[in-house]
């Protein structure tokens, strides 16, 4: 966890005085450290067993965009000199309101790439209330350009109205959706890459649900760098894969960036959750584990990304009848999705039956 005093973080160290309010946020694992920072000897306000490592607040910001450049500049899976983005082209980041998404989001602006945000609206009551304000603050305050999606109004359903009306699991429905939205906001706008805020936390834990239930489709295919193909295919990448949660969270903080603390309410008996709790018990005696299970994945079947697995898929791909976007079907999962939610849910005869 994180602990605050007066918007500030403070280590295990730092003497408060007495009566002093602090604010604890949970974050994933914790551990001690030096309390100096390792490159300028100034108090530390962040520590990384990990790294073995602490750093002052600004020393913290740079290591957070030196993790962010060496992902860009050197991505795993991807072929020799390939890069996650480029300067000048132009890049969509999928922003949700939470640390990880709008820190990323700083950290491209302030190493100059020009990239626009999209936050989808899920309908989830307060809660997606107030993640749409945090990314327009966000954006309004560095003259960022944000596009904004809502469920309801571009597809006729909510999360919570989709999962009731199909009976499927709500992180299910919404995961399909909000992909399915990403996918169409960059195509529609012609962006070049489409950047998500997953972190190394998210990337060990689906990792391990993968190995857990040996999905070797998804395995083959789980890497922070996936090439694009064409108009319709805009690369994907996910430039937080080095960081943990711990350290996104602590750099929103020192950077003065606001987030919502929230936890999507919705959220109960998700299995990633259960799975990211697991590599938490790991992590807390070997400061690492994560890491090196996650990157020594990614160095031993790097490799194999975007080989034979990727080109039978690839050929197999056709435009979907309804949302034209490809898919190996006739109809693309999303608007199959949808069809079936519409069926069902009440009002929803009214709204055209084909997506937009
Ligand atoms: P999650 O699937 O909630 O772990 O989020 C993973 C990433 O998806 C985030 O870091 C964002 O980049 C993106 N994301 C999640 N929710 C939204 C949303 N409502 N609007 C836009 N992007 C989102
Ligand atoms: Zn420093
Ligand atoms: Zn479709």
């Amino acid at each position: 966890m994180l602990v605050l005093h007066d918007g500030a973080l403070v280590t295990r160290d730092h003497e408060l005085p007495a009566g002093a309010q602090v604010e604890i946020r949970p974050v994933v694992s914790g551990g001690a450290g030096g309390p100096r920072c390792v490159v300028c000897g100034a108090g530390a306000v962040h520590e990384e067993p990990r790294h073995r490592a602490s750093w002052c607040p600004t020393h913290l910001q740079d290591h957070v965009a030196n993790q962010v450049r060496r992902a860009i500049d050197h991505p795993p899976g991807a072929p020799e000199g390939a890069r996650m983005l480029h300067y000048g082209e132009r890049v969509l980041i999928a922003v949700s309101g939470g640390k990880d998404s709008l820190a990323l989001w700083d950290v491209l602006h302030r190493l100059g790439y020009h990239v626009d945000g999209l936050y989808v609206g899920l309908g989830i009551g307060g809660y997606s209330t107030r993640s749409g304000e945090v990314c327009r603050a966000f954006a309004a305050e560095r003259g960022l350009h944000l596009h904004e999606l809502e469920l309801a109004e571009r597809y006729g359903y909510t999360t919570p109205s989709g999962a009731g009306a199909s009976g499927r699991s709500t992180c299910g429905v919404c995961g399909l959706s909000k992909r399915h939205a990403f996918d169409e906001v960059a195509v529609e706008h012609g962006y070049d890459a489409l950047v998500t805020g997953h972190n190394l936390d998210d990337e060990a834990a689906t990792l391990l649900g993968n190995v857990i239930r040996w999905q070797e489709h998804f395995l083959a295919r789980q890497s922070p760098y996936r090439a694009g193909r064409g108009p319709t295919q805009p690369r994907k990448v996910k430039p937080l894969y080095r960081l943990s949660e711990r350290e996104t969270a602590a750099y929103c903080v020192v950077a003065g960036i606001d987030y919502v603390l929230e936890e999507c309410p919705l959220v109960d008996g998700n299995t990633g959750h259960e799975l990211k709790g697991a590599l938490d018990l790991l992590e807390a005696p070997s400061p690492g584990l994560k890491a090196q299970f996650l990157f020594g994945f990614l160095d031993r079947v790097a490799d194999h990304f975007d080989d034979e697995v990727d080109d039978d898929h690839l050929a197999s791909l056709r435009e979907c009848r309804s949302c034209r976007l490809p898919t190996p079907n006739e109809v693309c999962a999303f608007c199959r999705q949808r069809e079936r939610i519409l069926a069902v849910l009440p009002g929803a005869g009214d709204l055209d039956a084909e997506p937009r």
